[in-house]
C-alpha cells in the first residue's frame, strides 16, 4: 500500500502546520526549512557524496545540499528532505518514499489551497500559471490535475504523466493522443518547450 494523493498533501499541510504557519501562506522550501529548524539549518557542502541530507546535530536538525545546486534545482532538493522529515515523524517506510519526497518538494511552492484558488477559471493557462507560481508548465500542467481534479496528461519527449479522475490509457496510446488530440481531449501546446502537450480532459463529475 504506498500513499494516496490525499497523504500526500497531508504531509505538505503538516509541514506548514509544524512551522506555524497560515494555511493561505506560501513559501520555498528553504523559507520552510528555517521556520521549522531555525535560521541557517541549510548546509551548502562542496563535493558533497549524493543530493542532500537530512541531519541532525543534538537537538537541531539541518538539512545538507551539494554547494553546486542553485536555484529551483536547490530548492527542490530541500523540500525533497523536508519530505523525508514529516514521512520520518510518521514512521513511514514503504517503496514509494523517494517519489513521495519528490511530490512533497514540488508541492510545497504550489500548495494546495492556494494554488487551487489561483488556478480556477483558467485551468488551461499553464503558461501564466507557471509564470504566476514560478515554476515549469509541466508541473503547473500536473498540479491543476491533482488540485482540481481535472483529467490532464503531459506528454513530452521524456517522460509521460497522467493525473486526475479517469482511467488514462497507456504511454504509446497517450504518444498518440498527443499528436492527433482526441474526443473530449483538449490538445493545449505548452509554450516553454515545443515538444511538450498536455490533454485537457472534460470535467469529470465525480458521483
Ligand atoms: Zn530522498
Amino acid at each position: 500500500m504506498g500513499l494516496t494523493l490525499a497523504d500526500l498533501e497531508g504531509c505538505v499541510e503538516e509541514l506548514y502546520s509544524l512551522a506555524k504557519l497560515e494555511p493561505d501562506e506560501v513559501l520555498f522550501p528553504s523559507s520552510l526549512a528555517e521556520h521549522l529548524f531555525g535560521e541557517g539549518c541549510i548546509q551548502r557542502v562542496p563535493g558533497m557524496i549524493g543530493n542532500a541530507s537530512l541531519g541532525r546535530a543534538g537537538a537541531r536538525r539541518y538539512i545538507g545540499v551539494r554547494s553546486s545546486f542553485t536555484g529551483a534545482r536547490f530548492e527542490h532538493l530541500v523540500g525533497h528532505e523536508l519530505g523525508h522529515f514529516v514521512l520520518n515523524l510518521r514512521e513511514y517506510r514503504g517503496d514509494d518514499t523517494e517519489s513521495a519526497c519528490d511530490f512533497v518538494g514540488a508541492a510545497i511552492m504550489t500548495r494546495r489551497r492556494p494554488f487551487a484558488r489561483s488556478a480556477r477559471g483558467r485551468e488551461r493557462d499553464f503558461a501564466q500559471l507557471a509564470a504566476d507560481w514560478e515554476t515549469t508548465e509541466t508541473m503547473v500542467a500536473l498540479r491543476v490535475g491533482e488540485v482540481l481534479g481535472l483529467p490532464i496528461a503531459v506528454i513530452t519527449p521524456e517522460l509521460v504523466r497522467a493525473r486526475g479522475p479517469i482511467d488514462w490509457p497507456e504511454e504509446g496510446i497517450l504518444r498518440e493522443l498527443a499528436r492527433t488530440g482526441g474526443p473530449g481531449l483538449a490538445r493545449v501546446q505548452l509554450t516553454d518547450d515545443r515538444r511538450r502537450v498536455a490533454l485537457v480532459g472534460d470535467e469529470v463529475d465525480a458521483a
